[in-house]
């Protein structure tokens, strides 16, 4: 029994077919639940689908990947590492949980994301890497922001929980030879596990490291252990590791999430396009569409109100909710948050694009299960509220 209203339009939906739930099912009867053959194919099917010579690991959510990542890359108490302002928490408090500290910059008005400059005027001699994130899914120009990375010596890890399958200059989210590039199976992202994520690397050591700390530091996974050789009972702990593993029963969703991408994207596609046109002549800015080579993965659809919309952000927001459709904000930038505020000193003055950004930006519904009919309703309100 639901209590939703049958014409209310959610933020996002996961889209579950058939093929997730028999998949799920055929793993419970299977005997297999945790990590196990479903979670190896998954990896190996991400890995494929990526190309690049990347190896995949299955991780329980994209938070964990980023802690894993930077672990990986050496990062450790006292280290510096850069971090856009206009993230979600998880991006900087992972940097924490190592003891390291987060460079909270600021981001470019047109994209969003996390720029050269702002690199190279934030690296310090306690700067030890750098975490673009490609933030709605509109990737980050790896090309410019590898460039600054090497030229202050930093280890990239790409926080790419938007980004599957986004494209910057013509190549894959995940395949542009950073240290690590992380994706998130979160229930509302371009694909769900439900909770997920993995870490892909091109660089052994990164993905060995990885796969060692995501299960208590153990040198090989309870597969390997249990269905291995008549040695299959030993193994030996190297380090303090995590449990940070994905189930078999996750990664049973994610094997069939994964073969629909390309359909999910398609229609990610079609309704931001509609959007593009619904809107042209709103007091609004469009999202960013990404430059020629680019591809956009449109996990959000960002609009930014303007200041001389008839009503501001907030009004917007309630109105559209009384209309019976849910919009989101992505995200309230870090430095406004108490913790982050508090603990380095961050002012808005610090951040004029993201303060210029936060100010009017909605998060309009867009998921794949949404109709024709749902975007038109969605396209009706915005269009009454502000012409
Ligand atoms: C969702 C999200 C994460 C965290 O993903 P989980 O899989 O939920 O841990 C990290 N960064 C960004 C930008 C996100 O949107």
């Amino acid at each position: 029994m639901t209590t939703t209203p049958p014409d209310f339009v959610p933020f996002a939906l996961p889209d579950i077919g058939e093929e997730e739930i028999a998949e799920v099912v055929a793993c419970l009867r299977s005997g297999w639940i945790t990590t196990g053959p479903r979670a190896q194919q998954f990896e190996h099917d991400l890995a494929a689908f990526l190309g690049g010579g990347v190896e995949a690991v299955a991780v329980n959510s994209a938070t964990a990947g980023l802690h894993l990542a930077l672990e990986a890359a050496g990062i450790s108490a006292g280290d510096e590492v850069i971090v856009p302002t206009l993230t979600f928490t998880a991006t900087a408090e992972v940097v924490r949980y190592l003891g390291a500290h987060p460079r909270i910059v600021d981001v470019d008005a047109a994209t969003m994301n996390l720029t050269a400059a702002a690199v190279d005027a934030a690296a310090g001699t306690a700067t030890k890497a750098v975490v673009p994130v490609h933030m709605a899914g509109l990737a980050c120009d790896m090309d410019a922001l590898g460039a600054a990375a090497a030229r202050h010596r930093l280890s990239v890890i790409e926080d790419a929980a938007h980004a599957l399958p986004s494209e910057h200059a013509g190549k894959l989210v995940g395949t542009h030879g950073s240290t690590a590039t992380v994706f998130s199976f979160y229930a509302n992202k371009t694909i769900t596990t439900g909770e997920g994520g993995a870490v892909v690397t091109a660089d052994p050591a990164i993905a060995a490291r990885c796969r060692t700390m995501r299960l208590h530091g153990i040198d090989r996974d309870a597969f390997a252990r249990y269905a291995g050789s008549q040695s299959g009972w030993y193994y030996e702990v190297v380090a303090p590791g995590f449990k940070y593993n994905l189930t078999d029963l996750a990664a049973a969703i994610g094997l069939h999430q994964l073969r629909k991408l390309p359909r999910f994207q398609a229609r990610r596609e079609a309704l931001a396009r509609r959007y593009r046109e619904a809107f042209a002549d709103l007091p609004l800015t469009l999202p960013h569409a990404g430059a020629p080579g680019d591809r956009h993965a449109w996990h959000l659809f960002i609009v930014r109100l303007h200041d001389d919309a008839p009503l501001g952000r907030d009004a917007f927001i309630a109105a559209m909710a009384a209309r019976g459709i849910a919009c989101s904000v992505h995200f309230i930038p870090l430095h406004r948050h108490p913790y982050w505020r508090d603990a380095y000193g961050l002012t808005p003055a610090m951040f004029p694009n993201a303060e210029a950004i936060f100010r009017g930006t909605v998060s309009l519904p867009l998921f794949t299960r949404m109709t024709d009919a749902d975007q038109e309703r969605v396209i009706d309100a915005v269009r009454r509220l502000l012409r």
